[in-house]
């Protein structure tokens, strides 16, 4: 191999930051421990299958960096990388892993013109000229390249799009599951015990997002992660994100997630706060941490006429943010729905 080469597999981050991409056709494969074999697609893609590529039963998309400032789960792919490639973690699937928006992570920022998060499902189509559309269709086409060689069996594909919050949470690191029309999974529910991700949301409408892309359109066992703070690359303290990396590292080793893990606490979309106009008014603190709880009664916004009222003994608020355009949402509301949910798991 080549010193690039070896830097690709080695510090697939590092590769990815400097720009660096293989120099010819030849250079963008090749074999690395245990005979798996790799695959260098695009800016940031890198698919390895095992050796014996038709036993595998499983094809695991693991994604980070969609938002370019949201570091930690990024280090902790290249890591993965690194670490298949040396035959130090095993590798039991056909995986493909995506560092998300790799021009903005070479910034430091969370996106250039757009929020890469919500282009997805063909909405790249109608960006514009925003840096962000040709990534979104870039990820999409190679999603179903990758899926399109998959099993069908049930939970024979997965992903997991890892990401770090910007605000504080009642629940330090939670999941959210696209809206598809079916039943929340058990096999989901297993990884994400397994993976001691205390909370779960649940969307009820069809979203833009990654995983609403992969989950709709691929077929996947898909949710989003949000893993703890923000904090610029080499300032992470990785320890905090090491049961949701142990758990990933189990589903691609092919191993049976902790069949004793709690399961975590369930919330279902209710209801969102629409912003109206300027004259809109969200009656919560900027920094509110996610699912903070209001009671019946409670006012939430309100703008002209209209009012937010929590209808529910309970309502909790996520991802309020009042300075979204008129006509967008400015925050969500979930109801806790934990034992309906875990008890009618398909
Ligand atoms: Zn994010």
């Amino acid at each position: 191999m080549t010193s690039s080469a070896e830097t690709l597999l080695a510090d697939f981050l590092r590769y990815t930051l400097a720009s660096e991409r293989p120099a010819s056709e030849a250079d963008a494969r090749g074999t690395c421990a245990n005979g798996a074999r790799w695959q260098w697609l695009d800016d940031g893609v890198l698919q390895i299958e095992p050796a014996r590529a038709e036993a595998a039963t499983k094809s695991v998309l693991l994604s980070a960096g969609i938002h370019g400032d949201e570091t930690a789960p990024v280090e902790l792919l290249s890591q993965h990388v690194a670490d298949i490639a040396a035959g130090r973690a095993a590798l039991a699937c056909r995986l493909l892993v995506v560092l998300g928006n790799v021009a903005a992570m070479r910034e430091a920022r969370r996106y250039l013109d757009d929020d890469l998060n919500r282009l997805f499902g063909g909405r790249h189509a109608q960006a514009g000229a925003s840096a962000e559309a040709p990534r979104a269709a870039a990820l999409e086409m190679q999603a179903r390249r990758f899926f399109a060689a998959a099993s069908d069996a049930p939970h024979a594909r997965w992903h997991l799009d890892m990401h770090t919050a910007i605000r504080a949470s009642a629940f330090e690191q939670f999941a959210l599951l696209p809206y598809t029309g079916a039943v929340p999974s058990r096999a989901m529910f297993a990884w994400l015990a397994d993976a001691r991700i205390g909370c779960v949301l649940i969307h009820t409408e069809k979203g833009t997002t990654y995983s609403a892309f992969t989950a709709g359109t691929c077929g996947a066992t898909a949710c989003t992660l949000e893993l703890g703070k923000v904090r610029p690359f080499g300032q992470n303290d990785l320890a905090r994100f090491a049961n949701a990396d142990a758990a990933a590292r189990r589903l691609v080793a092919g191993a049976a997630p902790d069949a004793h893990a709690p399961p975590p606490r369930v919330f279902t979309v209710i209801g969102q706060i629409t912003k109206q106009s300027d004259a809109f008014e969200l009656h919560v603190a900027a920094d509110v941490p996610n699912f903070t709880p209001f009671a019946r009664g409670t006012v939430l916004a309100n703008d002209g006429d209209y009012r937010y009222v929590v209808a529910h003994d309970e309502e909790r608020i996520v991802f309020p943010n009042p300075s979204v355009k008129p006509g967008l949402r400015a925050g969500l509301l979930v109801v806790e729905t934990t034992d309906a949910t875990l008890g009618a798991l398909a």
